[in-house]
């Protein structure tokens, strides 16, 4: 990332910040307005208490009459007032618009991961470039939505700077009388070009020293990065109340091992290269950026004092040209550091657009799939082989399967066999190196996508559940039949445990959005994950380890139940309990990405030597040495 960075071209900045630009003036209308109008009023706002009190000091100093002194006095409080008025208005009306930056900037990004296809999404680029966008943002305060700050102190450094030079101009006009010979030299018109060099040549050297300290964070943000991700890895574990995360903390003592990577982490953030730079080098040249600024204003100072005392102009200006002077150095000031941390901030713009921009490279068919209630639909594998992308590694290798509509199919094999894998082929997750999958005969990259996964139904072994009701889980929709909710519950064997609940289906699972809300158990949980396969109502049901967590009591209430919860879909299981993979009408051994042996259980039992017969042999002999230990009473069981 880091080299990628530094290598950006000053246009290819300038295209990569109005990009910028254009999203986020089109995410947060108002907002670019809203920042326009405060940098104006800002920028103006010190120069109009500049004039109107410089009006007076000069009625003051000419011995004006008391009146004259009286409307003085009242344009200078009406004037500042107005600013003051609009300057206000502005900023609330910036804060106003700023309250969608952070969602905005929140649903860029989540819109973005929803619409990746599954690869895209899973690769490892995707989410380091997530992760840096985020820190970007968070930590250094550069980004897509960090854009308004740089454009507000952009603009209002211009907008100082113009009123400045409006309020200066006058200056050159006034000359110095010839009562003061040796000051002559103050009414050449040389003076103009000094005074612009001078501002030049200190501005140039400030801008320099503070744009040196951005180059540096911007080349180092990749240790930053590291810290960053350590003490972000060091909260969620710590905050994690998940998949009994804090149990574990407690029992293996993770708890000390946190403990002494917080130390780690501590002490790698305070010898962090850009901390150090910023103690160090950093903190001395930002002091010489503004000594240089500092010593401009001198210079200028005495160049105004020289002619007021040259007779060229009264003490009213004296205070208009050092206000004006004064307040310009802070405009320069602003603009330098707006124009530096634009120039690095197109780096981290980069990183967002890099993100925005990642394609989806899966073939998009347009054929749509019909609508059938008798569910025929055939898939067929042909001589299917697949590596996950980034990797040598076969996961699958030419495997062919032909699936009949509505039967009851088995996968079994040992873990890490690819069953999982081929799940994902199935379903369309991941599409084949070699070979292709047809769906009645034609390949299925030819079909719209989300018709194809309209077809399945599928139990993943991580399935994950959301913390709103327990209806809009099952439906996976905010708008859902009760009745059909309520039945699939019933199919899945989550009856009791609804009736007890006194919200039934609209109980909340989790805390998050209702303090009432339950924490179901694993098995529970699997239960609901099940019905909402079941809800869905697909030509394929899928289950992958589908009564992992169940107890044995409800496990055999699943299988019993299995044929009537199935019906007419087709169905796959994947499970490491044999026995309940025998009443299949074909099995699937896998081994090594392969289908090593294929046919009904006792077609496999047939050869004693086959990986099938190993694998039902290791369970039945555990439950056979069971049954023997109960008999002869050594282990009692209820
Ligand atoms: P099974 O379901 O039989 O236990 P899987 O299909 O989950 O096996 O995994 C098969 C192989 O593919 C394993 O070696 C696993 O490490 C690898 N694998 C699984 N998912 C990924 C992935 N996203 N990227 C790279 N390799 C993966």
């Amino acid at each position: 990332m880091k080299s990628e960075s530094t290598k950006l071209s000053l246009s290819q900045r300038i295209k990569l910040t109005f990009r910028g630009y254009q999203i986020f003036g089109k995410e947060n209308p108002g907002l670019n307005l809203s920042v326009i109008l405060l940098s104006l009023f800002k920028g103006i706002s010190p120069y109009v208490a500049i004039f109107f009190s410089a009006r007076l000091i000069s009625a003051l100093s000419e011995g004006a009459s008391y009146t004259t002194l009286i409307w003085k006095a009242a344009y200078l409080v009406i004037a500042v007032t107005l600013v003051s008025i609009l300057s206000s208005w502005a900023e609330h009306y910036k804060g106003y618009c700023e309250g969608n930056v952070y969602w905005t900037n929140r649903s860029i990004n989540g819109q973005k991961l929803l619409s990746l296809d599954f690869p895209a999404l899973n690769d490892a680029k995707t989410q380091e470039l997530r992760k840096l966008i985020e820190n970007d943002s968070n930590s250094f305060g550069y980004g897509l939505f960090n854009l308004r700050k740089h454009l507000e102190k952009g603009l209002t450094g211009l907008t100082s700077i113009i009123s400045s030079l409006v309020l200066t101009i006058s200056f050159f006009s006034y000359s110095v009388t010839s009562e003061h010979p040796n000051l002559l030299f103050l009414n050449s018109f040389w003076l103009v070009p000094c005074v612009i060099l001078l501002i030049a040549v200190s501005v140039f050297f400030s801008a320099k020293l503070a744009h040196n300290n951005e180059k540096f964070r911007e080349n180092n943000r990749a240790a930053l990065n590291e810290n960053v991700y350590r003490t972000d890895f060091w909260y969620v574990q710590t905050t994690n109340d998940q998949n009994g995360a804090p149990m574990e903390n407690r029992i293996y003592s993770i708890d000390k091992y946190l403990n002494k990577t917080f130390d780690e982490i501590t002490s790698l953030r305070e010898n962090n290269i850009i901390w150090n730079h910023e103690k160090g080098i950093g903190g001395i040249s930002s002091g010489l950026s503004a000594a240089i600024l500092a010593l401009f204003m001198g210079m200028t100072y005495i160049i105004v004092c020289l002619k007021a005392y040259g007779g060229a102009f009264d003490i009213g200006y004296v205070s208009q040209y050092v206000g004006a002077l004064t307040a310009l150095t802070g405009g320069l000031t602003l603009l330098a550091e707006a124009l530096s941390s634009l120039y690095t901030n197109a780096s981290y713009l980069k990183n967002t657009f890099d993100f925005l921009d990642i394609s989806n490279d899966m073939y998009q068919g347009s054929q749509t799939i019909e609508k059938r209630s008798d569910k025929q639909y055939d898939i067929e594998f042909k001589d299917v082989s697949f590596r996950y992308p980034g990797t040598k590694e076969w996961v699958l290798r030419h495997v062919n399967v032909k699936f009949k509509v509505g039967n009851r199919l088995a996968i079994v094999g040992r873990n890490g066999s690819g069953k999982t894998t081929f799940i994902k082929l199935l379903c369309r997750l991941y599409d084949p190196d070699e070979g292709e999958i047809l769906l009645n005969g034609i390949n299925i990259k030819q079909y719209n996508m989300e018709d194809y996964q309209q077809l399945f139904s599928v139990v993943f072994q991580d399935y994950h559940l959301l913390n709103v009701p327990i209806s809009e889980n099952v439906a996976a929709s905010t708008h859902y039949d009760e009745e059909k909710v309520i039945s699939t519950l019933e199919k899945a064997g989550f009856a009791d445990r609804l009736a007890s609940m006194e919200k039934g289906i609209h109980t909340y699972l989790g805390k998050e959005f209702d303090k009432e809300g339950i924490k179901l158990s694993g098995g529970e949980s699997q239960k609901i994950a099940i019905a909402r396969a079941l809800y869905k109502d697909s030509a394929f049901l899928i289950l992958d380890e589908p009564t992992a967590a169940l107890d044995p009591i409800a496990e055999a209430e699943i299988y019993q139940q299995l044929d009537r919860i199935v019906e007419d879909k087709t169905a796959v299981y994947i499970s490491h309990r044999l026995s309940t993979c025998r009443f299949c009408d074909e099995i699937l051994v896998f081994d090594h990405g392969e289908i090593v042996q294929r046919g009904s259980h006792e077609n496999l039992l047939s050869d004693p030597d086959s990986l099938y017969s190993k694998l039902w042999n290791a369970q039945a002999k555990h439950y056979q040495k069971k049954e023997m230990a109960n008999n002869s009473g050594i282990l009692k069981t209820p």
